[in-house]
């Protein structure tokens, strides 16, 4: 049975991680961490909750960013962002994600953080934000690429993922997953997509980022190469996909083997893409093509 610590402050809480050392581990929303004894995992001897340190439950919106608390939930997230029309991407993945019991109390810090969940669906969605995220530790607080904290985070001494920000972009952005029932539910292939849509309907700038194929999602660099000015066209970006998706080795998984998660890549690319042409002219503010 392993002990309960429920701080009030972040400071309290670090001090607490590295008081603990291996003994010790942050606890969200406990949806993954619960499901521990399901694989084989051992729990730790005591457990730091940050569900009663109130800075990690606060959303701020501006005119130049969004910054999200780690603590909100994925249903939190969905309504307190529906609004901000760049991030329907985000709000798509919080809102279909896992099951509504489970989205009331998995958070964004605990889809982050985990190392050995690859089909965490806001990590792609994050990534083709370009967020940023705050990371503290005893010693120091770091702000770096969300992509890089997810090369790094296993590396790190005791921390606490703070917040996730995410730079205002005049963008539309889209969502897809491919749940399998015999994955758990888990997406097994999961494609978000951000793109500047230009006056005369072409794609400016794109951002597409791919969860579940390999055990780390990534952007799909040479994919938004090949886009750029093109027409918002689905079917000829699934094109694109299709002929640049060998780039990708997929894992396997006791749900599916990898090649499958690749081979379905360029049709999830595809219904990304449907949705963003299906996103009215006036969302996202109009680039010039030059
Ligand atoms: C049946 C089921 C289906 C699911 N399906 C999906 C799905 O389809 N897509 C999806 O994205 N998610 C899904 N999830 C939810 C998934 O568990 C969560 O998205 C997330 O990975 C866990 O969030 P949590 O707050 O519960 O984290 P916890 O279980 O509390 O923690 C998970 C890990 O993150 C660490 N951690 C948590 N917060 C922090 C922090 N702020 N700083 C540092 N470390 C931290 C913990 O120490 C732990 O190692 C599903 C969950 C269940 C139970």
């Amino acid at each position: 049975m392993s002990d309960l610590y429920q701080p009030v402050t972040i400071a309290a809480a670090l001090a607490a991680l590295s008081d603990l050392g291996a003994q010790g581990a942050v606890m969200a929303g406990g949806t993954w961490i619960m499901r521990a004894p399901l694989r084989q995992e051992p729990m730790a001897r005591t457990y730091v909750a940050t569900w009663r340190i109130p800075t990690l439950h606060q959303i701020e919106i501006t005119e130049t960013h969004v910054r999200i608390g780690s603590g909100i939930t994925h249903a939190g997230l969905a309504e307190e962002l529906h609004e901000i029309l760049e991030l329907r991407g985000l709000v798509a993945a919080a809102s279909g994600s896992a099951n509504p019991a489970v989205r009331q109390v998995a958070t964004l810090g605990g889809n982050i953080c985990t190392s050995g969940f690859y089909a965490a669906d806001l990590v792609p969605a994050l990534l083709c934000q370009n967020a940023e995220v705050d990371v503290e530790t005893l010693q120091d607080r770091q702000r770096m690429s969300l992509q890089t904290f997810l090369e790094v985070r296993g590396a790190l001494p005791a921390y606490l993922l703070t917040g996730v920000l995410i730079p205002r972009r005049p963008v539309i952005s889209a969502h897809a997953r491919l749940p399998l029932r015999k994955a758990g539910d888990y997406p097994v292939t999961i494609v978000s997509a951000a793109v500047e849509r230009r006056a005369d309907g072409t794609i400016g700038d794109a951002a597409i980022g791919v969860g579940s194929v390999e055990m780390t999602a990534r952007r799909w660099r040479r994919l938004e190469e090949a886009v750029l000015g093109l027409p918002l066209n689905a079917r000829r970006i699934e094109k694109c996909a299709t002929d640049l998706a060998e780039e990708f080795i997929g894992r396997d998984g006791p749900e599916t083997p990898g090649w499958y998660r690749v081979q379905v890549l360029p049709a999830l690319v595809r219904r990304a893409f449907e949705n963003l042409e299906k996103l009215s002219p006036e969302e996202g503010r109009h680039v010039d093509p030059h």
